[in-house]
């Protein structure tokens, strides 16, 4: 692991265990302290960990009765089980991973006769650790976010509308180390209900991952009154969406800019809605010169929200309603640049 990035880490993971003593080596971060449960809860919310176990440390001369206590322990009566001894090793040692693992299993057996291993599917796992002369046992591998540390790739715009969509997209490019300027553009009376606050529920939820995320509101009511008006008058009506997205990044680009970030972020995914179809995201991409990344351009909306339920975001974006009203009946599959160009150039938008 980076360094540098396992100095962020440190720093994220201080942020959540307070005064506990923290030691690192070779990809691994130890906390030596006991934690309260809710910082066991919020470790798992930090990008860059892949998993943490609650382990029993000892030195290697120790190992044996060492794994009779923890598994006196954690098993206790329990009988007529099958298990496994997993152990990874690392520094010099006159043993191999499997001669260590397959002297432990048979202390075992002899302690438990009633026990049986099975390497494959056992119901118990017991995992040994040893590095050099330090061994750390534990039996549960709690996952975590993984990823990449908060923040190593530096900062990107996110077009936050608070739907499914925009929602799993933003998490998409956190998870890959990137920090987030999430941008809603409130509709005004275009919105049907309140997209605003639902965009606000949703950042105070991604908050668990980036703590200092903060919600810009954009003011996009007149702009839509405007757009209409004109597109109305020059009869496509059908390019109102189109119109609509390309202010929105227009003004994100210029924040991106402004702000130093490396791209934009939107939730669109190819051929989901009239403005995603492949000419559209053409049409889109032509208003800016940054670039534009679209983690869910592959994906169906099935899988979209399979990934939302799993990132617990789902029921936060669909607990309230957005719906726009601008939308005209037919919106164009096929925009026209040209038109689009020619009405842009209008002074007044
Ligand atoms: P979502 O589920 O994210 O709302 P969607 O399926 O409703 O997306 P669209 O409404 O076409 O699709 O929006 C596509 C993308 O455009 C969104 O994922 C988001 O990135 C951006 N977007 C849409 N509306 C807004 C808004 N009001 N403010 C900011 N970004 C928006
Ligand atoms: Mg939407």
């Amino acid at each position: 692991m980076k360094r540098r990035w396992e100095n962020i880490l440190i720093s994220e993971i201080r942020k959540v265990v307070g005064g506990a003593k923290l030691r690192r080596g070779r990809g691994r971060i130890w906390i030596e302290n006991e934690i309260s449960p809710e910082c066991e809860e919020r470790l798992r919310w930090i990008f860059g960990i892949q998993s943490y176990s609650k382990c029993d440390h000892c030195k290697l001369q120790e190992l044996e009765d060492r794994v009779l206590s923890f598994w006196n322990e954690r098993v206790r009566d329990r009988s007529g089980f099958s298990f496994a001894v997993k152990v990874k090793r690392s520094g010099k040692h006159d043993f191999t991973s499997q001669e260590m693992a397959a002297r432990i299993g048979g202390l075992i057996l002899d302690h438990h006769p009633d026990l049986w291993v099975d390497l494959e599917n056992p119901d118990y796992r017991i995992y040994i650790e040893i590095r050099d002369n330090d061994c750390y046992i534990f039996d549960e591998v709690i996952e975590c976010a993984g990823g990449l540390p908060p923040g190593v790739e530096g900062e990107v715009v996110a077009l936050f509308s608070g739907g499914v969509d925009s929602a799993v997209a933003t998490w998409l490019m956190m998870h890959r180390g990137c920090k987030i300027i999430p941008v809603h553009f409130d509709l005004g009376a275009f919105s049907a209900h309140d997209g605003r606050m639902r965009a606000e529920k949703v950042t105070s939820f991604l908050k668990r991952y980036q703590r200092d995320l903060e919600l810009l509101v954009i003011s996009h009511g007149d702009f839509l009154s405007d757009i209409r008006r004109i597109l109305s008058d020059a009869k496509i009506e059908n390019h109102t969406c189109l119109l609509c997205k390309r202010r929105m990044y227009r003004v994100i680009e210029e924040i991106a800019v402004r702000e130093g970030a490396k791209g934009i972020v939107t939730g669109e995914s190819l051929g989901q809605v009239a403005s995603q179809t492949l000419d559209n995201l053409f049409i889109l991409d032509h208003a800016v010169k940054i670039p534009v990344f679209r983690p869910l351009i592959g994906l169906d909306k099935n899988r979209i929200e399979a990934m939302a339920r799993a990132i617990g975001v789902y029921d936060v974006c669909t607990s309230m309603k957005d719906e726009c009203l601008a939308t005209p009946d037919k919106p164009t599959t096929k925009g026209n640049l040209q038109k689009i160009l020619e009405v842009e150039s209008n002074k007044d938008i």
